[in-house]
């Protein structure tokens, strides 16, 4: 059996109707993000509850709603979106802040359950925390109970219950709640549903035209999420690797197009992907690669000397006209380069075409 994960892009009003097409009889899990960006600017249900939290303020509270509001109407479900908004209200701030940022998960998991017909699981029941740790064996056997003989169950991802409350992963965490009941279920695979194409060789929405990469291993996946690839949480790899379940990265958008497969087999590609992260005001360029170090070096001292005046327009700091290097650093398998502003589209231009 297959558990299957949505993130908040895929849990909006008009891509909802995704989900049905994804879903087979070999689904009998889904783990569910609260309502994500409607557009561009939009702000995510997530940020919405953790102001509601720290203002209370009715104007945000009805944005929320209006969210929920919209999802049910846009696709004809058939659930009363007011008591079940005045439910969670009621909720709101009678605990702490990750109760309250909890409630965008449960209002989908209810939504999403009705939409497809499907069993709601209560992940207050089902992840427990104990001062602060996920508490792994407990978690295992109320997810076996949890979904035991039911044909298809949606949970709310990023939270879990502890006494008297509930407690959160960092945020992006409903990937690490899919791992958990995969690995929970012995599932045969653990789909993880984003807006993009898989893991690509670069942010396909900062590089235009990356490849996806198609199969990669658990460590390549665990390094590139540690240094900067948001596609998935790095919490979510162990879980899943250690009873070797495969994931795969697919787009929602796209269900039938590129996708990335991540098992104990690793890539076979020469240039694996570059990732950025920023580091209060530095940033940080790993590249993960299998070119011999010297080759790489070459590559990226070229580079350097010719990218110390101009830095590429797209890096958005067309103004800099020095490139500031703080430190470059070479392992096996892996390049890293400090410096002030972004270099991922110069670089990534760079090596893909030496390479
Ligand atoms: N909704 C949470 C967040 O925005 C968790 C998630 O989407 O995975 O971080």
């Amino acid at each position: 059996m297959i558990t299957a994960k949505f993130g908040g892009t895929s849990i909006t009003a008009r891509n909802l109707y995704h989900l049905k097409e994804i879903i087979t009889p070999f689904h009998n899990c889904v783990v569910v993000s609260a309502v994500g960006k409607e557009h561009f600017a939009d702000t995510k249900t997530t940020d919405l509850l953790r102001e509601y939290f720290v203002t209370q303020s009715e104007g945000v509270w009805q944005q929320i709603g209006d969210k929920y509001r919209l999802l049910v109407e846009v696709n004809g479900i058939k659930t009363d979106v007011e008591e079940l908004l005045r439910d969670a209200k009621s909720r709101a701030l009678a605990f702490d802040m990750p109760y309250c940022a909890s409630l965008g998960e449960e209002l989908s998991a209810k939504i999403v359950a009705k939409y497809l017909n499907a069993k709601y699981v209560e992940a207050e029941q089902v992840v427990r925390f104990k001062k602060g740790k996920l508490q792994m064996r407990q978690t295992y056997a109320n997810a076996r109970k949890a979904f035991h003989g039911v044909n298809l169950g949606v949970i709310g991802g990023f939270y879990g219950g502890k006494d008297g409350g509930r407690e959160t992963f960092s945020r992006g965490g409903s990937d690490v709640t899919g791992a958990i009941l995969a690995a929970a279920l012995n599932s045969s695979l653990y789909e993880n549903w984003t807006d993009v194409n898989g893991v690509c060789v670069a942010n396909p929405s900062r590089v235009h035209g990356v490849d996806t990469i198609e199969s990669m291993s658990y460590d390549e996946m665990l390094l590139l999420s540690k240094s900067g690839a948001e596609v998935l949480h790095p919490d979510a790899v162990a879980p899943v690797e250690k009873k070797g379940i495969p994931i795969k990265i697919g787009n929602f958008l796209n269900p039938f197009g590129n996708s990335t497969l991540i098992s104990h087999c690793p890539s076979q590609s020469k240039l694996l992907s570059i990732a950025e992260k920023r580091l209060g005001d530095k940033v940080v360029t790993t590249v993960l690669h299998t070119y011999a170090q010297w080759q790489i070096a070459a590559v990226v001292s070229e580079f350097l000397r010719s990218h110390s005046h101009t830095v590429n327009f797209f890096d958005r700091s067309a103004e800099v006209s020095q490139l500031c290097v703080y430190d470059v650093e070479f392992q096996p398998s892996i390049a890293r380069l400090t410096t002030d502003v972004s270099i991922l589209n110069s670089l990534y231009a760079v090596l893909s075409s030496k390479f």
